[in-house]
């Protein structure tokens, strides 16, 4: 089955098209600048539609003749009525667009691409894969902030979770690199990317998790505050900052961007590795809440059986991870200082044998993530349709 997978912003179309039977990715790529003017002799993109012909016309080559059997995208929200991918039809489509409001930047450009991809090929599969659907398991002491009913009632204002179809695959990996059944798995998965989330999952499905109704909640990221009091935002508004910019503040000149001068990771290595003490305070401040967050999913889930470090921080920063674990000691984690420090596509344990905690490190594959849901979802409604 060939799936093309869709991550619509606004103002960008990123794709990937993947063989499910190969398991390959035959052609992937970006299209950005969307609805901006044409710059120094480049064909502007005016909208989704005409993306998409420039997404057409890049797969045609590669296709060969072959057919795309259908699409699968990445849908931020999913609010709470969205726990698994669903094929998409009308009613789909507008159930996403209500939810806007809880994410205004992302969910109308979704369903610009799924209207969109609709337009090109009226006939096509298309399933809808939410960032927050595998957190649709939160019981409810976990979900529900103190704060008075209405918030919830009128305006959704609750924990939602996001990078949910990463936490969920990662998880799934983590469990079979230990030998164990999804479903059988108890652990605490680490997604460190530019945005980044704790996940606390017991018995395969996600109990807590680090990100809120935004994903500005939890832990230090690139140039997100996470956790802060937050009289701070109401001291701030009295100071006379609009609520405007209060949102640019904590959601994009915060986090390791503030605290260290960078929010890569590499660059934030290096320069503490140099002696530069805002570098060095950055991967401590980061480092500190991680550990903290650790150590209370260990205790969500009853007792953790792995640690599990995923995404571009996750995967390849040994450096970081060993500034974690050492924090760990505590619970008696040991690392392998010699199985860190390997650089590896696989999944692999870096622990030391008598860790009473394995960590390990699984790369993240959000795409194939939503490919083989993409196929799974189809294919079943698919078979319905032939047993009726
Ligand atoms: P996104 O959330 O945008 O998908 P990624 O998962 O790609 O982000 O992660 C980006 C982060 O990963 C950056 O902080 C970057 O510095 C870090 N990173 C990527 N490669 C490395 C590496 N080789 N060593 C350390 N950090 C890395």
């Amino acid at each position: 089955m060939l799936v093309l997978v869709i991550n619509s912003g606004s103002s960008s179309l990123k794709y990937q098209l993947r063989d499910l039977d190969a398991g390959t990715v035959l052609t992937e790529g970006i299209v950005d600048r969307i609805g901006f003017p044409a710059e120094g002799g480049e064909v502007g993109v005016a909208d989704h539609e005409e993306a998409l012909e420039v997404v057409d016309a890049a797969l045609h080559e590669v296709l060969a003749g072959r057919q795309i059997d259908a699409v699968g995208h990445r849908v931020v929200h999913g609010g709470e009525r969205f726990g698994d991918p669903v094929l998409i039809d009308n009613e789909i489509t507008r159930a996403i667009e209500r939810l806007n409001p809880l994410a205004p930047l992302h969910n109308p450009a979704n369903v610009l691409g799924i209207r969109a991809i609709a337009e090109k090929w009226p006939d096509m599969p298309q399933v809808a894969v939410f960032d927050t659907a595998y957190h649709r398991t939160l019981p409810e002491r976990a979900w529900r902030y103190a704060v008075p009913d209405w918030l919830y009632t009128r305006h959704g204002i609750r924990r939602y979770g996001f990078h949910g179809t990463s936490h969920q695959y990662v998880a799934g990996r983590a469990a079979g690199l230990l030998g164990l059944e999804p479903a059988a798995f108890d652990g605490v998965v680490l997604h460190l990317g530019n945005g980044a989330s704790a996940t606390a999952v017991q018995g395969g499905r996600s109990i807590d998790t680090s990100m809120g109704f935004t994903p500005l909640e939890g832990l230090v990221m690139g140039t997100r505050s996470g956790d802060i009091d937050p009289s701070i935002l109401v001291f701030l508004g009295r100071l006379g900052m609009s609520s405007d910019e209060i949102d640019d503040l904590l959601n994009r000149e915060s986090g390791l961007k503030a605290l260290g001068g960078s929010n890569d990771m590499r660059t934030l290595v290096e320069a503490a590795e140099r002696g530069d003490a805002k570098a060095r305070r950055a991967l401590d401040v980061a480092s500190y809440r991680l550990a903290k967050y650790v150590g209370a999913y260990h205790v969500a889930v009853g007792g953790a059986k792995a640690i599990v470090f995923t995404a571009g921080i996750g995967e390849n920063s040994s450096v970081f991870r060993a500034l974690v674990a050492e924090q760990l000691g505590a619970l008696g984690v040991v690392l392998d200082t010699e199985a860190n420090a390997v650089r590896s596509p696989e999944p692999r344990v870096i622990s030391a044998p008598g860790s009473a905690i394995p960590v390990l490190v699984v790369p993240t594959d959000e795409e194939r993530a939503i490919a083989e849901a993409t196929a799974a979802v189809v294919s079943s409604a698919l078979g319905e349709r032939a047993s009726r």
